[in-house]
């Protein structure tokens, strides 16, 4: 079963807006079973629209075209899709109704460029749209189906789970399950090594490793349920990733380390202060991010200057001029300080340079110090990140949220 999804508008071909649809329509074809095939973004303008429809509809069975049907001039996805089925436009009446009924109740005449979107495609099912003017249509043709969805996600999303959902059979062989096991303090390649001989021979399953700065992932999918052979198989892939990577998987149902570690944290009771410097507010920008982090989130302090470090966290003068603001010392006094002046239970701290300015060789552009200090005292760690400044910035943060979700695991820190 072959599915095609076409993005229509020509917004989205330019740098302003991006086809977030598919991303959405994707996910709920594949807990159904369908995997899609060719996904594309086309513009409005008639001839490549209905080429792009015409070619899909040559070659897959489902084809979603999404956007287009709005009152405007150049929403043309309905005329594009009659005219290459070959079939006519139809006034439907109670669509009509329907339309000018909204602007009723909004106290407003119903424009005449809204009459184009009570407009059906013979033989088509309306799909009935309860967030906008743009109905959706269903339509069976040669044993393929057209489905056409309005554009602006609030109205396709509650349409799709109302209307095109329920009319799509689940495929007999299962969803396609998906797991996502995210790990970082490991590079791409690094990860590859490991699990090089892991990738699985049978089309139905695969892995893909996907790298971004600080965080390496893993995705396996099979096209059948955990109960099926591919699925078991599956399970036994992921067994076996697991481990061979041990503690460097932080995640494997979609969490963020920020909420890996805000899980940690509430399930232990303990509190938090952050101490920044090169992170600029990143770290705790990031903590703050998860709902309910004041649970356990007690303050942060962006350090950024020297006198900013001795005064606010009590970091010794001597300490910065003897070691430099970037070393393992002031990072240790600086998570010291955060914790001593807050009364949280860890302190934690980065200080680095993220470039691209302020190298030296013997402490060059990526060089951070991560510390943290609880109860049972200080420890630091030290990388060399490549790359921009906010690549530096990002990777910085990682390291110290691992940091902590290590310490607070109880699993070595290397
Ligand atoms: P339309 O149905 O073409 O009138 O779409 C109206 C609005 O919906 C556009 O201006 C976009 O903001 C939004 N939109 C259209 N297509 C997409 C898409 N594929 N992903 C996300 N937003 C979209
Ligand atoms: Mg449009």
């Amino acid at each position: 079963m072959n599915v095609h999804l076409l993005a229509v508008g020509s917004e989205l071909l330019t740098p302003l807006f991006r086809d977030t649809n598919s991303l959405y329509l994707t996910e709920r074809l594949n807990d159904l079973g369908y995997e899609v095939a060719f996904k594309g973004v086309v513009g409005d303008e008639p001839l490549p629209l209905s080429r792009a429809v015409r070619r899909s509809l040559e070659e897959a069975d489902i084809v979603f075209v999404c956007g287009g049907l709005g009152p405007t001039g150049d929403d043309r996805t309905r005329e594009a899709v009659a005219v290459v089925l070959g079939r006519e436009l139809v006034l439907d009446e109670k669509i009509l109704r329907t339309i000018e009924d909204r602007f009723r109740r909004r106290g407003k005449e119903m424009p005449e460029a809204n009459r184009k979107q009570a407009l059906v495609i013979a033989g088509a099912e309306v799909l009935p749209n309860r967030n906008g003017t743009a109905p959706g249509l269903w339509i069976s043709h040669g044993g393929k189906t057209a489905v056409l969805l309005p554009g602006p996600p609030f109205e396709l999303r509650s349409m799709a789970e109302e209307s095109v959902w329920p009319r799509l059979p689940r495929r007999p062989d299962g969803p396609l399950v998906r797991t996502v096991l995210k790990t970082t303090g490991l590079t791409e390649s690094e990860v590859e090594t490991l699990v090089h001989d892991l990738y699985p021979s049978e089309p139905s399953r695969r892995l893909t490793i996907l790298a971004s700065p600080g965080q390496i992932e893993l995705h396996l999918s099979s096209a059948a349920d955990g109960v099926g052979e591919c699925g078991s198989g599956l399970a036994a892939v992921v067994r076996e990733i697991r481990g061979r990577l041990g503690s460097r998987i932080f995640s494997d149902d979609g969490a963020e380390l920020e909420e890996v570690v805000g899980r940690l944290l509430r399930e232990r009771g303990l509190t938090l202060a952050v101490a920044e410097s090169c992170s600029g507010g990143l770290l705790s920008h990031r903590l703050t991010s998860v709902p309910g982090s004041s649970a356990y989130y007690a303050e942060g302090c962006v350090t950024y200057g020297n006198r900013a470090k001795t005064e606010r966290l009590g970091v010794p003068a001597a300490t910065i001029a003897r070691h430099g603001a970037v070393s393992r010392e002031t990072a240790a006094a600086m998570a010291e300080g955060a914790r001593r002046t807050s009364g949280a239970e860890i302190g934690l701290s980065l200080t680095g340079i993220a470039g691209p300015g302020g190298g030296a060789p013997e402490k060059p552009v990526g060089l951070v110090y991560a510390a943290l200090s609880d109860g049972a005292g200080t420890i630091t760690a030290k990388s060399l990140f490549l790359g921009p400044r906010d690549r530096v910035k990002f990777q910085a943060s990682q390291k110290a949220l691992d940091l902590l979700r290590r310490r607070l695991l109880g699993v070595e820190i290397p």
